[in-house]
């Protein structure tokens, strides 16, 4: 466990560089660590993240009563809370509004293709936890859908969620999402995603051991029947290696097509294998 203090400066300075990049406006957004089995400590209300001072953080237990600090801690603190409650090995949790992530939670654009590797190995994809009101205990139960299976999330028409074993795991995986989100605006606005193979994405889901990553982080785990059909995306898998991968509706193909569903269910069964070996 860390200490105390090189928690408390840790989120200092996570909190300056998120408001240096534009991740927070104002008082938005929201840090937090676990300092033991029963105590967390957590950015205070109503400060801008950019001006932050060690002592400003708030310590509270498990349930969010108070403990220590003179400021009462942030009004997500219930969305943080759920997240230790459901994950053992988080042990630090960051909350922001990235403008280009959020646009995509604003538009109800998951980000949730297969097309960058490293997104693939940290979080694989990157759902939408539904539209709850900010500080209520909609919130937690609106994350709690996910955050068994992913590290990551958008937060409907809000911001964005990212967990790690360490506050600098958490905090980079909120850049690695706000990335994410610039460079799928980018290639789709050019007009064209090609999507990484599904044997690749099989590849380098394997390789989440070698990196230390341990959830599952399925490429999707939205349940397709409460989609849109129309939205339901295809991956056409190439006929020979090192063909080009384009994703097409066009059924006349003899290129295998799978759905992200299916996908999932392959990545599932690999990792249980790989588990299981
Ligand atoms: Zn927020």
């Amino acid at each position: 466990m860390m200490n105390e203090g090189t928690l408390r400066a840790d989120i200092v300075e996570i909190g300056r560089r998120m408001y240096a990049r534009g991740y927070t406006a104002s008082n938005d957004g929201n840090i937090s660590a676990r300092l033991d089995s029963a105590r967390v400590l957590m950015t205070p209300k109503g400060v801008c993240k950019g001006f932050m001072t060690p002592d400003m953080m708030c310590i509270t237990d498990l349930d969010g009563r108070k403990l220590q600090g003179d400021r009462d801690p942030s009004s997500e603190i219930l969305m943080h809370l759920e997240v230790y409650r459901q994950r053992a090995d988080v042990a630090a949790v960051v909350h922001a509004h990235p403008p280009t992530a959020t646009g995509f939670a604003v538009a109800g654009i998951p980000l949730d293709r297969a097309v960058l590797a490293e997104v693939l190995t940290t979080l694989g994809s990157i759902p939408i936890a539904a539209y709850a009101t900010p500080s209520t205990s909609e919130l937690p139960e609106a994350v709690r859908r996910y955050i068994t299976a992913h590290d990551g999330m958008l937060l409907a028409n809000h911001g964005a969620l990212t967990v790690g074993s360490d506050l600098y795991a958490a905090y980079f995986k909120m850049e690695t999402i706000e990335h994410f989100a610039k460079i799928s605006l980018v290639a789709r606005l050019l007009g064209r995603e090609n999507l990484i193979t599904r044997e690749e994405v099989l590849r380098l889901q394997g390789l989440r051991d070698t990196y230390g990553v341990k959830a599952p982080a399925p490429i999707c785990a939205v349940d397709e029947t409460e989609q849109d059909p129309a939205s339901c995306q295809v991956v056409q898998a190439p006929s020979s290696p090192g063909s080009r991968l384009v994703p097409s509706a066009d059924a006349a193909s003899e290129e295998i097509r799978l759905t992200y569903r299916q996908l999932t269910e392959l990545i599932e069964d690999a990792i249980r294998t790989l588990n299981n070996s």
